[in-house]
């Protein structure tokens, strides 16, 4: 089927046209002001596409068809945990005792909310081993961002300020961002060449002026950081505090816990391993779990159970104050706990076993054929480099290529510390045959690169778009619709 440009609903306004029907007004019309006088905000109606029913219905579902979802096939976008969101999560989200409450409404009225959100809480703790949890925070980058906050606050409660983070270079980008963010100095340190953190150099460089460390485990190599326990003795006999980036938690369930080795504080993305949707921007969930001399600090209000009975809690002299409008995404957190209570401990370390034996498939099939950016075992994701691409086909004409075969291409250029790095993440809800799909699409590729690699440089030839201008997208980002 040949796609339409479609336009936007601004541009489709037709005035006159209407999406229902309802008879004449049979008394007389009243503006606003008249009813409202200066209460009413707006002088004159909002300027709204004026359209029938039928044309939004094929403006929306017309778009639907222009993307590619994690319900048509695997997107293995590396550090993105693109699983499958189960269907039930999102009936329980849509129970009206959920979804109709307002942030509001009396504590006596919400009480099963605030029961759900508490069990939730502990469900992350234990999973985490950690003693306290804040559900506020509404992403990944938002929960690093609170939890060094925490280290901040904390650090200072003691007349302990100090200035500067440390940070590997094989963390997540948003990292170093949330460190500047909270108004720390952000210092690289280096990997050695088993990918994993140079404990030596870390020995060398620990001193009164490093607040802590910022480590993402496994890191973005899917890496585990072996020396885990080592790092956060070092950083703690320094005076530091320890934040793991826990994002990538889908490798790890069941299996090893953050608070165990000796963690501080991390965040969790109930977006990627708790199966809530996530893409297009959100909406997210990235709680923060942390040690009990953290607690004091967490974002208010926080729940707690007095005489039977759950209410905020906004007294807290110590808090950090709010990192989100009321109390967090609730009906993101009504899917996580959905999605852990239906897998149980059990089912949940089972997930992160598949997880890592998907990503160990895939290594297995394409190692022949791609080359490894770091050798040694990985988890839940594995990163190729550019090397031995043949005629000058790049990562980025990989990647688009895949799109013709029908996959969302998975992460490239990242991490920076693999040249033309190829990151594949499959998670642990794809099928065998999904995953043969897409190591037979690869091989595929790298044979037209070899023979003719025109076609495959200039893909994608079945996408609604071909290639964007990146660098333009984010540098001059168009945000608004001017008419
Ligand atoms: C996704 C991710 C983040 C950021 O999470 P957002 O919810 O996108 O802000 C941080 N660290 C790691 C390792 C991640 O994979």
């Amino acid at each position: 089927m040949s796609r339409i440009e479609e336009k936007l609903l601004f541009e489709k306004d037709h005035p006159g046209r209407v999406g229902a029907s309802v008879p004449p007004c049979d008394v007389p019309e009243v503006s606003p002001q008249a009813a409202f006088g200066a209460l009413a905000r707006k002088a004159a109606p909002a300027m709204l596409p004026e359209m029938s029913e039928v044309d939004v219905v094929r403006h929306f579902t017309r778009l639907s068809t222009y993307n590619y979802a994690v319900d048509v096939g695997l997107y293995p976008l590396g550090s993105c945990t693109m699983k499958y969101n189960p269907k039930l999560n999102e009936e329980v989200a849509r129970l009206e005792g959920f979804a109709r409450l307002h942030p509001m409404q009396p504590e006596s009225t919400v009480q099963g909310a605030l029961e759900l959100m508490d069990t939730l809480q502990k469900a992350l703790c234990a999973i985490s081993g950690m003693d306290a949890c804040s559900l506020q925070p509404a992403a990944g980058a938002q929960g690093e961002f609170t939890g060094v906050q925490l280290i901040r606050a904390y650090l200072e409660s003691k007349g302990d300020a100090r200035k500067i983070i440390l940070i590997p270079d094989s963390a997540h980008g948003t990292n170093p961002a949330s460190a500047a963010f909270s108004g720390y100095a952000v210092e690289q340190v280096q990997s050695g060449p088993d990918g994993c953190v140079d404990v030596a150099a870390l020995k060398a460089r620990m001193g009164p002026d490093v607040a802590g460390i910022m480590l993402t485990v496994p890191n973005t190599l899917g890496i585990f950081e072996k020396n885990i326990v080592e790092i956060c003795r070092v950083v703690h006999a320094g005076g530091g505090q320890v934040y793991v980036d826990g994002a990538n938690l889908n490798a790890m369930m069941g299996l090893a816990r953050p608070g165990d080795w000796g963690a501080d504080v991390m965040h969790i993305n109930l977006h990627k391993t708790f199966t809530t949707p996530h893409g297009g921007g959100g909406p997210g969930s990235g709680p923060v779990v942390c040690k009990a001399h953290l607690e004091p600090f967490l974002p208010r209000p926080v729940v707690v159970k007095r005489d039977g009975r759950y209410a905020w809690d906004w007294d807290r002299p110590k808090s950090i104050g709010k990192v989100h409008g009321f109390f967090g995404n609730f009906l993101i957190n009504v899917r996580a706990l959905c999605y852990i209570e239906t897998m149980g401990g059990e089912g949940l370390k089972r997930a992160s076993e598949l997880a890592v034996l998907n990503a160990n498939y895939l290594r297995a099939r394409l190692a022949g054929d791609l080359q490894l950016g770091f050798d040694g075992p990985t988890l839940h994701e594995v990163v190729f480099c550019d090397k031995g691409l043949p005629n000058g086909v790049t990562t980025m004409d990989l990647a688009k290529r895949l799109i013709d075969y029908g996959f969302h291409p998975p992460t490239v250029y990242f991490p920076l510390i693999v040249h033309g790095a190829i990151m594949i993440e499959p998670t642990e809800t794809e099928p065998v045959e999904e995953l043969d799909r897409f190591v037979d699409a690869v091989k595929a590729i790298l044979k037209e690169a070899a023979e003719n690699p025109e076609l495959v440089k200039s893909a994608p030839h079945t996408a609604y778009r071909r290639r964007l201008d990146d660098v333009a997208a984010a540098r001059s980002p168009k945000l608004t619709y001017k008419p």
